[in-house]
């Protein structure tokens, strides 16, 4: 497993994301996390599943950084510079925001929220069910989405998933999991450049989001 290149310079996401914060979250914790996996992959017998299966089939350490790696991946993946993010998602990914929540804006202070209220370290992640039913879910650690298979809303258990409410699960819905846009709340992710405000860079982290990156996971789902 190789480390992801960024697909951008290192200051191309100033001043949301500094280029300090970048160096150290790419070129320290994530390499860290490459590093790890590549010494307790081999003989797990699972080193030869994609990273996806690894998650969703591994625990302890090997979890703990599989994880870690897959979640950075996606994540780096899915920013790009200010002046050419489009404002929003188009296609089948719009027309169901819109459809489970009203409107982008209301799907993003959702999203933004669960980011801000998820204690400790972890993510939150928007993913699609098989039958492109959108879920915000609130991961702790090295969690991910794919770990999940998810179970009937009426016997969810809002610990495991968050909160889900009839904006995020609809009747009926279950499946598994396919991640599509996660913002990662550890405290590395903010803290050299907004200290203790995670909600104010979680805000500020819209305005560098490729949804044409989103869109692609979706609409390959
Ligand atoms: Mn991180």
């Amino acid at each position: 497993m190789d480390l992801i290149p960024l697909p951008y310079a290192l200051d191309a996401l100033e001043p949301v994301i500094s280029a300090k914060t970048l160096s150290f979250h790419h070129g320290k914790h994530l390499q860290a996390y490459v590093d790890n996996l590549n010494k307790l992959l081999p003989g797990s017998g699972l080193e030869d599943l994609p990273l996806e299966e690894i998650v969703a089939k591994s625990s302890g350490p090997l979890f703990n950084n599989a994880g870690q790696v897959l979640n950075h991946n996606m994540y780096f993946e899915q920013f790009k510079p200010a002046s050419s993010v489009m404002p929003g998602p188009t296609g089948h990914l719009k027309s169901q925001i819109e459809k489970q929540w009203g409107s982008l804006q209301a799907f993003q202070d959702e999203f933004t929220a669960k980011g801000v209220s998820l204690f400790g370290s972890g993510w939150v992640w928007l993913s699609a069910q098989e039958d492109g039913t959108l879920v915000i879910t609130q991961e702790p650690g090295a969690s991910n989405p794919v770990c999940h298979v998810m179970p009937d809303p009426s016997s969810v258990m809002p610990d495991l998933i968050g909160h889900p409410g009839p904006t995020t699960v609809m009747p009926g819905s279950t499946g598994h999991l396919k991640p599509l846009l996660t913002f990662d709340v550890w405290e590395h992710a903010y803290y050299l450049d907004w200290q203790n405000r995670r909600g104010d860079q979680l805000k500020a982290l819209w305005g560098i989001l490729d949804w044409k990156v989103v869109e692609g996971r979706y609409n390959t789902r």
